[in-house]
Formats: C-alpha cells, structure tokens, sequence
C-alpha cells in the first residue's frame, strides 16, 4: 500500500504542478492572444514613436462573418491626451483596446500611431509601444516583486520598489510578511481585484510605454481604494497618449474628451459636461453609475460603523 501511495502522491503532486503550468500559459495567452492570421509584413519596419497620436481611421471590424462590431469609428488621441470610451456592455469597447494591439486584423479603414498604420509595422515594436493595464491582471504564481518586475526584467530592486510606491501598493506590500518575497496567485496570496490592479499599474510605471491602455474595473470600489487607483492612474497616464475604458466618473471628468459607443457606433461625444448637458445615453449612463456609486458608500458607511 505504501509502495503504491508514495507514487501515486507523487504524480499527483506532479499533475498538480503540470495543471498549473498550464494554467499560467492559459492565463498568458489570455493576455497576448492573437489570431493567427496577424502576421508580420516581410521585412516590416519597428514601429517610430514621436508623440504617440493614435488615430481610428472609419474602422470597421467583426469577430465573425455577418456579425458587424465595430461600424465605423474614427477618433483621435493626441499625443500626450486622454480619451475615455463609455457605453453600454458589448458595445464593443474592449474591442478597440484589442484592435490597438492588433490582437485581430480590422475589416476596413486604419488604425494609425504617429502616422503609421499598425498593419505596416512589427507586432513586437508595436506591443513594446503600449503598456495595458487590463480590468483583471493576471499574476504569475511567483514573487510580488517578481510580478512587477515583469514590466521591465532588468529594472532594479529600488525601481521595483519606486514603481510600487508610485502605484499606491508599497504600503500593502510592507505590511505582508515577506513583502516584496511574497508569493501571491493561485498558490500564494490571494490579491484583491483593486491590489491586483495596482500591481499592474506598478508593472505598467516600470515599462514606461509612450501609450497606455487602461481598463477600468466594472465593479464598484470603495471611495478609499477607488481615490488610490486614480492616484497611481493619474501619475502613469501623465504626458502618455492615454485611451481607457473608463467605467468610473472620477476618470470620464478628466478625460479631454469621452466617447459614448453604443452598437458598434460612436452615439455621443465630447467633454463631461457637454454630455451631461445634452442629456442623452451618456447623462443616463452616469447617473446610473452615480446611484450605484453612493449606494456602495452607504455600504461601506455602514460597515466602518460611521
Ligand atoms: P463590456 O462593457 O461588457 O466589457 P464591451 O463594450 O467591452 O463590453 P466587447 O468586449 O468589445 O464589449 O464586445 C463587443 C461584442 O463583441 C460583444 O457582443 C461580444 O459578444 C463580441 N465579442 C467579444 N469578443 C469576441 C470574440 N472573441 N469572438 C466573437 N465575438 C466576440
């Protein structure tokens, strides 16, 4: 029996270990999957970054035949600006942050960065441009230190350490037994959805890309972790050409300009409070979100006992 048990442990032990390889390169794919079709030109140039404008030309584009995503959109990030997307679930607003790394290939119109077409240029110049900080980070079942390292594989233990403090996650990081030795994922400690972000956001600040692409979580925070994650957003959307799936009203009032997406079309856009005063899909949206928001407050009022 125990000849038995000790091999069977062992493999299981093994299986184990192999499920979560797996899961890692499940979880990494997530992140950089592509289609196969994207391929680079023959002899395609590295992508130039002056400034860093991106610009949708008439972008058209559908995940599958005869079911049309996006339906045209043209905008601009200026170099060194942010614009918010908003608008309804499956509106397709993740898409255009997939499309701006060319995970897909779009059916018609351009999608350009400093004037150059992203189809013209190495997918590798074009990935190391933009820096993502996506709504749910996936963390590798490895050190918290070697997880924001991740963003830059040279940086320093001290840039390591700064980019945490810039992302407002030092502090947590400190007060975890191993600090920056702690083991987190699957296996180790289990992030919040607000730590994991910021984690991201370290991870981002250490990459340091000219343009960034955030993706704000759906799910309302308390006003606390909410203000820190604008903090650490705010310092790494700093003078970088900024487009986010804003989901937040603190992040849309900043914005130089927000776009309302509804069925593939771009249905409002301007500043906050030209969209507010028009009164349209983006003045519901928001006051939705506002309900939603102090209705989270009274909660977390509640529960702190104030
Ligand atoms: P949400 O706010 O809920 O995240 P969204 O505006 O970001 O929504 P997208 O994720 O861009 O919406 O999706 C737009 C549409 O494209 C949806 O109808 C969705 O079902 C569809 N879609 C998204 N990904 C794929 C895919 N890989 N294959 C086929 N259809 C997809």
């Amino acid at each position: 029996m125990v000849q038995f048990y000790i091999p069977l442990n062992f493999l299981g032990f093994i299986y184990r270990e192999i499920k979560q390889a797996i899961v890692d390169i499940e979880a990494m794919f997530a992140v950089l999957a592509r289609a196969p079709e994207v391929t680079d030109r023959p002899g395609a140039p590295a992508l130039v970054v002056s400034g860093g404008t991106v610009r949708f030309e008439d972008v058209r584009f559908s995940y599958d035949a005869g079911r049309e995503i996006l339906k045209g959109i043209s905008f601009e990030v200026p170099a060194g600006r942010t614009v918010a997307i908003v608008g309804p679930s499956g509106a397709g607003k993740s898409t255009l942050s997939r499309l701006m790394f060319r995970f897909y290939d779009i059916t018609s119109g351009r999608i350009t960065i400093d004037g150059q077409d992203i189809r013209a240029v190495t997918q590798e110049s074009l990935r190391a441009a933009i820096g993502m900080v996506p709504q749910d980070t996936v963390l590798f079942n490895d050190t918290v230190a070697y997880n924001i390292r991740y963003g830059r594989p040279g940086a320093t233990e001290a840039e390591v350490e700064e980019a945490a403090r810039l992302a407002q996650i030092d502090g947590f990081i400190r007060s975890t037994p191993k600090g920056y030795r702690t083991e987190v994922g699957e296996r180790g400690l289990k992030l919040s959805g607000g730590e994991k972000q910021r984690v991201a956001i370290a991870r981002t600040i250490l990459k340091a890309p000219p343009i960034l692409v955030l993706d704000e979580a759906t799910s309302a925070l308390d006003s606390h972790t909410e203000k820190d994650i604008q903090d650490a957003l705010d310092r790494v959307s700093e003078g970088r050409t900024t487009l986010v799936i804003a989901h937040r009203l603190s992040t849309v009032v900043a914005a130089d300009e927000i776009l309302v997406l509804a069925d593939g079309r771009v249905a409002e856009r301007g500043c906050h409070a030209e969209l507010l005063a028009r009164g349209g899909l983006y003045a519901a949206l928001w006051n939705r979100q506002r309900e939603a928001e102090d209705a989270a407050d009274a909660l977390a009022r509640v529960s702190e006992g104030v």
